[in-house]
């Protein structure tokens, strides 16, 4: 048999659905966002930090956190773009119509930030320091998805 360094690829397509479980502490932060549209981030009892998404132990002091605080549904861009690239959501299996927003949000009363969809594609607006504020769904399932995404407010 003849060596050869030639890769032989099949084309597969393969879906899979699954369920994982969250734990304690993202159950608790879904769970608040879908049955009452609030959003709870976690506090650090050593150096005060407040994790939104909320997270057991901190990462500079690596001590377990435990105060749930609630942080404002509105805050600020401290990174932002306009996704021009489509691409397939991970959350949906479909392809995102593009272009749309994207922010690195710290929300008002938190330390660390989230990323979000921003209901802007205009590069001149999508600025660090904008003030933003959360579309919330009415009809909410307990995901990042029950925030339909962010709206400039200032
Ligand atoms: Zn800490």
């Amino acid at each position: 048999m003849a060596k050869t360094d030639e890769v032989i690829r099949v084309p597969f397509l393969m879906k899979m659905e699954y369920r994982y479980a969250l734990g304690a502490y993202a159950s608790r932060f879904f769970q608040e966002l879908k049955d009452h549209g609030r959003l709870f981030g976690i506090r650090c009892p050593e150096c005060e930090r407040v994790y939104i998404p909320p997270r057991p132990v901190c990462g500079i002091c690596f001590v377990e956190t435990g105060e749930w605080v609630p942080v404002s549904d509105e805050g600020v861009l401290v990174g932002a773009t306009v996704v021009r690239l489509p691409f397939i959501d991970p959350m949906t299996g479909e392809r995102r119509p593009v272009p749309y927003g994207m922010g690195i949000i710290r929300l008002d009363g938190a330390s660390t930030a989230m990323y979000h969809f921003v209901d802007e594609t205009d590069d001149a607006k999508l600025k660090v320091g904008r003030r933003v504020k959360a579309r919330i769904r009415a009809n909410r399932k307990g995901n990042m998805r029950d925030i339909e995404c962010f709206e400039l407010v200032d």
